[in-house]
């Protein structure tokens, strides 16, 4: 194992940023970078032993500052939507910026993923980001320390353990907003993969992609990704569920006891043989089918064409703190959240 420190780029302010790149004993290399604590590249090699970097984004600074729709990085503090940009805490209402369409929040509006975090290596497999929230910005309670610790092992797994302690009672739900592709950046759509889901129910949004209520089990719809399917097989299906979409873009409800570590979803690239394993201690999953990357430009100078990518994303259910009926994180003053995803990486037999 090793871990190189070099800078990354320079934001439009001119602060520096870093990146840290770690090789296993397989040459399977990961960059990281201190914006957003993002991942930059995941580079395996594939079933003829060529490398191929299966991460969809940039390869410069600017591409993460003014073409992200979130390649790679840390969303949060709360990941995905929140309707109205409004909850209660012990009844106190709670009124957030509306960074989309000027009614509803995404992403804690951004913070998490467009700051600078501080690192450091923590051994000669791990890197370690942190973040100090303000309470307040944006609306949100809570100065919230946030930290992401990634590690790399030789068995091609990258493991993300989150930790966050708040001085504040305050929801708390972060993720990673990878854009996968396993034939590689440059190959085109994501269709032909074949994807496992470990759930039997999903999240039903309305037409503005908020959660309606409950869950709806996948059974006979096109949800059901419990047998590998394809992933481009159902995905312009007309039904209202996708039509509000635009294609996949839903919570589903891992199968499994509640904080323990379950195989969240498995996706296979067949041309390269290229397989990933999500695992995770979270109860939900974003699948994200990249329906609205629309050709900004990306690595390499190509175009992040629709579906040209798909994120698993991990998480608490989306608008969770207007639905008492989805797994609460809510957490109280200095009760630290912990969870654990790997994301690994494998070869077809
Ligand atoms: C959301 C999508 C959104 C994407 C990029 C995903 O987590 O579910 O609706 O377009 O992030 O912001």
């Amino acid at each position: 194992m090793s871990i190189v420190k070099e800078m990354f780029g320079t934001t439009a302010n001119g602060e520096k940023v870093n990146k840290f790149t770690l090789t296993n004993k397989n040459e399977t290399e990961v960059v990281l970078v201190e914006y957003g604590a993002a991942i930059q590249s995941i580079t395996v090699k594939d079933k003829n032993g060529i490398k191929r970097d299966v991460t969809v984004g940039f390869d410069d600074m600017d591409g993460f500052e003014n073409r992200s729709d979130y390649q790679g990085v840390i969303a949060g503090p709360y990941a995905n939507r929140i309707s109205n940009g409004s909850f209660k805490i012990d009844g106190k209402l709670f009124e957030l910026d509306k960074n989309e369409d000027g009614v509803k929040t995404l992403h804690g509006n951004g913070e998490y993923s467009t700051r600078i975090w501080d690192s450091v290596i923590t051994n000669d497999s791990s890197v370690e980001f942190s973040y100090k929230r303000e309470d307040g910005l944006f609306g949100y309670p809570g100065n919230i320390e946030a930290r992401i610790k990634y590690t790399l092992k030789d068995d091609d797994s990258l493991t993300l353990e989150y930790r966050c302690v708040s001085d504040k009672k305050t929801f708390i739900n972060p993720t990673n907003h990878t854009y996968f592709n396993l034939g590689g950046y440059d190959s085109g759509d994501i269709l032909s993969h074949k994807l496992k889901i470990n759930a039997d129910e999903f999240t039903p949004v309305d037409e503005h992609s908020i959660p309606v209520g409950g869950n709806q089990k996948v059974e006979n719809t096109p949800f059901d990704f419990r047998e590998f399917k394809e992933i481009g097989r159902d995905i312009d299906v007309n039904t209202e569920q996708l039509d509000n979409t635009g294609g996949y873009d839903h919570n589903f409800v891992i199968t499994g006891k509640q904080k323990e570590m379950k195989e969240a979803a498995i996706a296979v690239c067949e041309a390269t043989g290229i397989t990933l394993t999500v695992l995770t201690d979270l109860p939900g999953i974003q699948f994200y089918a990249g329906n609205f990357l629309k050709g900004t430009v990306g690595k390499n100078g190509l175009p992040m064409n629709k579906r040209t990518g798909f994120c698993l994303e991990t998480q608490y259910y989306p608008d969770s703190p207007n639905h008492p009926e989805f797994p609460q994180c809510l957490f109280a003053a200095n009760k630290e959240y912990k969870s654990t995803t790997v994301f690994k990486f494998g070869l077809t037999e």
